[in-house]
């Protein structure tokens, strides 16, 4: 095999060319290799795509012994080691989907120094066992890939992560590199200091990713929405749609079938053999359109999807950046849309209240939704917004719907007025609960049974509201709610209440810019260029 007939010193480059078959190393990865190589540690932020693999496979081959990646990805473990021995790269994984004979003969291997690289489920490291196997062999490096799910402040925490600080401490020697594709400032930090990476070099990549068009809209019909999307924009282009319950992921599915759209549902309650044909076909065949919760997509490289549509406002601008960076790998255009209204924010606002964790999880995800509902409501360039959020400055971009359709923010305090001064005489009314289709009737002033049963007609805001829709106000009340200035209950009803903020705008102390909606998307420009 190539790998094995490698000369001992081989160099980065030399590995480079004759393993993986490619010319050059891309941005950084020379970089990171070098200080991988030279035995240090190394803490990789690089957006999805970037090519983080080769900054860990490469070393594992240079170095002597056997490079061991620690990785939450159990599906796809056995796609890259499938991967790697097609280039002639000796690896093997120990996850919990293998049975004891399996999983002796990977670990023979590893005693007598026959593998390369090891592939290690993170819970595996919590095993006594597993500890003392690593003991039994040469380790060249230690690759934890995903690092972000280390951080509890992160969008994907996960507890078995925690385990990972046993590496360092136990086999101080060996070179760390953590790598992920998620890491504002705070995430960054916690990275390192829970995996104690304090020696380590950092190495942030430029996450822009210039040929993916940003856009995100109000949400009226979600399903005709995403149709109409793949219908003008993507017939028969490979995508994704994105939807928060497996519920919704059969329905949209469904509906684009009914369509005559190739698509295909992905989500956990799926038994395992479809979720794997779903992805294989996904993967293989031509213009598939996974229709999926955030299940799907972590570690799938497919170079040519050219759309990721939500329908589902994502919990967390990292989220979000994680699943649109699936889209156009390849470097040609490619779309994320999002389909986002007042339902997300009170669904998700509900969530979070009843959430379990302690307050300061809840602050956690607060300022998770908080962020994610900023970039969008931002009247500026969503790329300068969303690469602000990963501490990167920019300037407007020219490719997202901002750009493109510029909105026009409009002086909101008067109607903002008109709704805050409607909750606060709702709410004097005790053991009654009313939320935003209710508000919306009053400023209306519609005569619907339960204004008549309430006496919501004598109101002296009933009817104050005539000059705008009601899919205006919806998008009034969202905005407010979006700024901080009305607030959803938790008692489950999605009744709204005044922040301090909101009494500050109430008594005229703080005026409020809204975004007036364009009337429709833009239609994609990025078509013509590349
Ligand atoms: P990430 O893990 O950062 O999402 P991958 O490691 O999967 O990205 O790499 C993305 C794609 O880019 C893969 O198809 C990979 O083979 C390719 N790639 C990475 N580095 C190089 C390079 N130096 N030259 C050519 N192709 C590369
Ligand atoms: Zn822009």
């Amino acid at each position: 095999s190539p790998a094995a007939a490698l000369p001992g010193a081989a160099t980065p480059l030399a590995v480079l060319h004759d393993v993986f078959g490619y010319e050059s190393f891309r941005g950084n990865q020379a970089a990171i290799i070098d200080q991988v190589v030279g035995g240090g540690d190394a803490l990789v932020l690089m957006p999805t795509g970037g090519g983080k693999s080769l900054c860990y496979q490469v070393p594992a081959l240079v170095r002597d012994g056997v490079g061991i990646v620690v990785s939450p990805l159990i599906a796809l473990m056995q796609d890259q080691v499938d991967a790697l021995e097609a280039v002639g790269v000796r690896a093997a994984f120990l996850n919990s989907t293998q049975d004891p004979d399996q999983r002796r003969a990977v670990e023979a291997a590893f005693r007598s120094g026959e593998l390369d690289m090891l592939y290690l489920a993170p819970e595996r490291l919590k095993l006594e066992s597993t500890k003392q196997l690593l003991d039994q062999g040469t380790i060249s490096l230690f690759a934890i890939d995903e690092a972000h799910c280390v951080a509890q402040w992160g969008h994907d925490f996960r507890p078995d992560y925690l385990e990972l600080s046993v590496l360092h401490e136990r086999w101080p020697s060996i070179p760390r590199i953590a790598l992920t594709a998620t890491a504002t400032e705070v995430t960054h930090r916690e990275i390192s200091a829970r995996l104690g990476l304090d020696d380590a070099a950092h190495f942030v990549a430029d996450f822009d990713r210039p040929n993916i068009q940003y856009r995100i809209e109000a949400k009226d019909s979600p399903m005709q929405q995403v149709l109409r999307l793949i219908q003008t924009e993507h017939a028969g282009d490979a995508g994704i749609v994105y939807c928060l319950s497996r519920n919704s992921v059969e329905k949209t599915a469904q509906f684009l079938v009914d369509r005559g759209i190739a698509a295909l549902p992905y989500h956990a309650g799926l038994d395992a053999g479809t979720r794997q044909r779903n992805q294989s076909r996904f993967l293989r065949e031509d213009g598939i359109v996974m229709v999926a919760t955030v299940a799907f997509g972590m570690g799938i490289d497919k170079p040519d999807v050219r759309f990721v549509a939500h329908l589902d406002l994502p919990k967390s601008v990292e989220g979000y950046y994680q699943e649109t960076g699936r889209a156009g790998r390849d470097g040609l255009p490619a779309t994320a849309w999002l389909a986002y209204g007042l339902q997300d924010v009170m669904q998700q606002r509900r969530m979070i209240d009843q959430s379990e964790g302690d307050a300061a999880h809840r602050r956690k995800l607060t300022a998770h939704l908080d962020a994610m509902l900023a970039l969008c409501e931002t009247v500026e360039c969503r790329r300068v917004q969303l690469l602000g959020y990963f501490g990167q400055a920019s300037t407007a971009c020219g490719n997202c719907d901002t750009c493109l359709t510029p909105p026009t923010s409009v002086d909101g305090t008067v109607p903002a007025q008109k709704l805050l001064s409607t909750v606060v005489r709702l709410k004097r009314e005790r053991n009654q609960q009313f939320g935003a289709g209710h508000l919306v009737d009053i400023l209306l002033g519609k005569s619907t049974p339960r204004m008549q049963q309430n006496g919501h007609e004598a109101l002296s805001t009933f009817g104050i509201g005539k000059d705008l829709s009601d899919v205006e106000w919806r998008g009034v009340v969202r905005q407010l709610i979006a700024q901080g200035l009305l607030a959803v209950s938790p008692d489950g009803f999605g009744t709204l209440m005044l922040t301090d903020d909101g009494a500050a705008v109430l008594s005229g102390t703080r005026p409020v810019r809204l975004r007036r909606e364009a009337p429709r998307a833009p239609r994609s420009s990025s078509r013509s260029r590349g």
